[in-house]
């Protein structure tokens, strides 16, 4: 790795994502911190480069096509491609025991609809290397399928989403939109859906299934066009989203997503990690 490798962080002017940035940068890469909001990406920017990283803005919002596009242009025509993309960007909006889901439209456009525009968009950016290049999604244990507290009751349907075989996109929108449609009609309580927090459980088991299936997509491409991608939890981590209550400081929290962009095993795809161990989905 160098600095032309061109490393790509959404969601990065705070919390995981700002630390992810932080970590690749530091380890010689050129990294582009991207930002829905220009001005809070050119601060974080800023202080990183005041510690001599090679750090670049670009506004990125990840559920705004004009904005994916322009950015895609932007990066195409400044660097010619991409090696390393790590969709971090995300929200929540249970901090607390309670479990609303007045914003799950929201929550399930931004993680996991933003996910896909973010993979897809990048997939034909990405430049082949001997690395290889990389995609890290940033998820979560809560969308864990076979979570043992917080899984869908639906057992056929876990099968469903587990097999890769019968895994496909339509099924993972399909799920998503059951559920967001019982949100409307008030019948999701007793829907059998996770039941702590869960939109956003929903939202990262979608994220994680979409790993797998991307996982099985890619693998098929020649020799030297590969691209690999993993998903990652960065833990319970203290930053806006837990309301600073988490317990693992952003520095670890990014750890694993980096080091998975990193990782020189290029037989490892369509995985899920934390605290850089393979971990079920
Ligand atoms: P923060 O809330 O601190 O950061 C989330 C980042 O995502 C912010 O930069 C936010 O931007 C950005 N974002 C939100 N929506 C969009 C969008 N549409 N386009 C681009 N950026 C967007 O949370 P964390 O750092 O804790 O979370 C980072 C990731 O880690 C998330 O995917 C989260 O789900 C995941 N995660 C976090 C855990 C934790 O304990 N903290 C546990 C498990 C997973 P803005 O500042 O403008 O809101």
């Amino acid at each position: 790795w160098s600095a032309d490798t061109i490393a790509v962080v959404t969601g990065a002017n705070r919390g995981i994502g700002f630390e992810i940035t932080h970590q690749l940068a530091s380890h010689g890469l050129t990294v582009i911190l991207t930002s829905r909001d220009t001005t809070l990406g050119e601060e974080a920017t800023k202080a990183l480069q005041e510690q001599g990283l090679k750090v670049v803005f670009h506004q990125l919002d990840v559920v705004d096509h004009e904005s994916i596009d322009s950015f895609c242009a932007w990066v195409k025509e400044t660097y010619g491609g991409i090696d390393i993309l790590i969709n971090n960007a995300g929200i929540s909006y249970n901090t607390g025991s309670d479990n609303s889901v007045d914003c799950a439209e929201n929550v399930i456009n931004t993680n996991y609809i933003g996910t896909k525009n973010m993979v897809k968009a990048a997939i034909p950016l990405m430049r082949p290397s001997a690395e290889g290049a990389r995609i890290v999604l940033v998820s979560s244990r809560l969308g864990r399928l076979n979570g043992r507290r917080n899984r869908i009751a639906d057992v056929a349907l876990r099968q469903q989403l587990e097999d890769t075989e019968s895994l496909s996109e339509s099924l993972i929108d399909s799920t998503m939109n059951k559920f967001l449609e019982q949100v409307k009609d008030g019948s999701w309580v007793n829907g059998g859906w996770p039941q702590n927090n869960t939109d956003y459980s929903l939202s990262k088991l979608a994220v994680n299934a979409y790993t797998r299936l991307m996982a099985k997509i890619l693998s098929e491409r020649p020799e030297g066009q590969k691209i690999y991608i993993n998903c990652c939890c960065p833990g319970w981590v203290k930053t806006a989203m837990t309301a600073w209550a988490g317990l693992t400081p952003p520095e670890e929290g990014a750890d694993t997503a980096v080091w998975l962009a990193l990782l020189q095993d290029q037989s490892i795809s369509g995985k899920f990690f934390a605290e850089r161990r393979e971990i079920n989905f």
